[in-house]
């Protein structure tokens, strides 16, 4: 379809002609409550703009790839883990998320976390974390609390007299 030259907001953070989206596929990988909005996406460009927005309690895929996401905050409040290290998000903060850097976006349990995310159009897909890459990111206290509620479906670490 044509992109069309104007397309007016038609409720807070909804825009006209654009589909509200599940943010993954729900086999694809662990998430909560998340819907994805494909903003702008066009042949001339080579990024796409995409809002999505995570419902109070909810959160995004623990995950890391090679491309980067550049991400303004819309709405709402919450946090995001970036490598090892956690951050308290407002409306209007800025996030880059370098190249293979675990991440992953959690909204207040009593606010959406909205956030406009731009991307290369061309790009890998998501790595999911292995249980050694959980194990790694738990050894820091304040990360693995921060987890603990997001990878629960996940493979646990090994008692130490059971590992291989
Ligand atoms: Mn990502």
């Amino acid at each position: 379809m044509e992109t069309p030259v104007f397309r007016a907001q038609s409720a807070p953070m909804r825009w006209q002609d654009v589909e509200l989206a599940e943010y993954k596929r729900a086999e694809e990988a662990p998430f909560r409550d998340v819907t994805r909005q494909v903003l702008f996406d066009h042949p001339m460009l080579s990024c796409q703009l995409r809002y999505f927005e995570v419902a109070p309690g909810g959160h995004t895929t623990l995950e890391r790839h090679e491309h980067v996401h550049a991400v303004v905050i819309a709405r709402g409040c919450g946090r995001c883990l970036i490598g090892d290290r956690l951050y308290d998000l407002a409306e209007h903060d800025l996030v880059h998320v370098p190249p293979l850097t675990w991440h992953q976006f959690q909204a207040d349990e009593h606010a959406p976390l909205g956030f406009l995310c731009m991307v290369n159009t061309v790009r890998d897909r998501p790595q999911l974390p292995t249980a050694a890459d959980l194990t790694q990111l738990r050894a820091n206290p304040l990360v693995a609390a921060f987890i603990a509620q997001t990878t629960a479906g996940s493979p646990a670490p090994l008692p130490v007299n059971q590992a291989p």
